[in-house]
């Protein structure tokens, strides 16, 4: 059965966090119309420094 989710995917937004509520599954992206990013650390120096603030888990 296909995802509904899926019917809204933002093809603006990749994403490959499977866990979130808002992934499109069998799709890498989210099904949001925006999302927030934001960072954990004082001085962010790559990606991992960064972080989905929209993300909700399934
Ligand atoms: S809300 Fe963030 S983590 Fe969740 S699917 Fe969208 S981009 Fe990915």
């Amino acid at each position: 059965m296909k995802d509904t989710s899926c019917t809204n995917a933002n093809h603006a937004i990749e994403c490959t966090v499977k866990e979130c509520k808002h992934h499109c599954s069998g799709e890498n992206y989210c099904s949001l119309n925006k999302i927030r990013v934001g960072t954990h650390e004082t001085n962010p120096t790559k990606p991992d420094c960064t972080d989905c603030n929209s993300f909700q888990v399934k």
